[in-house]
């Protein structure tokens, strides 16, 4: 190898190594470090997105063009969650949190996205589901985390309370999250380790 193929090795290896940092630094940026769930500025911004599509372009070509035409949400919390950490330690509850992570990725299709929103709250949006596709998705969360098990607490168990809401012709995104917000509160006051769908006595 003659000089001038040697620097173009040594180049070729150094801009390998920035384009492998971008990444990692990027993949950082919209990434939740606990979870490995997408960061909630992540979650708005293609939130807004998939709304600007429901609001300025009909369904019909929404569905050519995209391949959706519903979005609905999901606004998870977790039950009793101080306990569990005042219980088993926060350890533990870090390791509950990443568990229901696992279980909603684990259940939601290719192209919906989920988001860890703060603290024990978890947010999913669900690409071309309608308020009862969302319904039932939730109902299966519901149960999935339910049936957890913590192989070192055989005896802890997880629940937690849903709100569900669809995207219609004019909310805006906060308004949507408000309204699946009022669903999950519903959700707690019932009793909670329920699903709720957002309807307007919701507010
Ligand atoms: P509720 O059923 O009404 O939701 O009760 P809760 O105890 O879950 O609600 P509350 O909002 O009172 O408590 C949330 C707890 O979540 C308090 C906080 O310490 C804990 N928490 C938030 N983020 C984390 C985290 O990253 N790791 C752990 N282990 N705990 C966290
Ligand atoms: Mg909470
Ligand atoms: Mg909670």
């Amino acid at each position: 190898m003659n000089e001038e193929e040697k620097n173009k090795e040594t180049l070729i290896a150094r801009i390998t190594e920035l384009e492998s940092q971008v990444y990692d630094l990027e993949k950082d940026l919209i990434h939740d470090a606990l979870t490995g769930l997408k960061t909630r500025s992540f979650f708005e911004e293609e939130s807004k997105i998939y709304l600007d599509m429901i609001h300025n372009i009909s369904a019909g070509k929404r569905k050519q063009w995209f391949g959706f035409k519903n979005l609905s949400f999901l606004f998870i919390d977790i039950d009793f969650f101080k306990k569990v950490n005042d219980t088993y330690g926060h350890n533990i509850g870090d390791t509950v949190l990443k568990k229901v992570a696992e279980t909603l990725v684990r259940s939601v299709r290719v192209g919906d996205t989920v988001a860890r929103w703060g603290g024990e709250e978890i947010v999913a949006s669900l690409l071309g589901a309608d308020l009862n596709d969302a319904k039932n998705k939730a109902e299966e969360i519901r149960k999935d985390v339910e049936a957890l098990t913590f192989e070192e607490n055989p005896d802890l168990k997880v629940t937690v309370s849903i709100g569900v809401v669809s995207s219609d012709v004019s909310s805006d995104f906060t308004e949507l999250i408000k309204r699946a917000d009022s669903a999950l509160y519903e959700s707690k006051n019932s009793g909670r380790n329920k699903v709720s769908v957002y309807s307007e006595n919701s507010d």
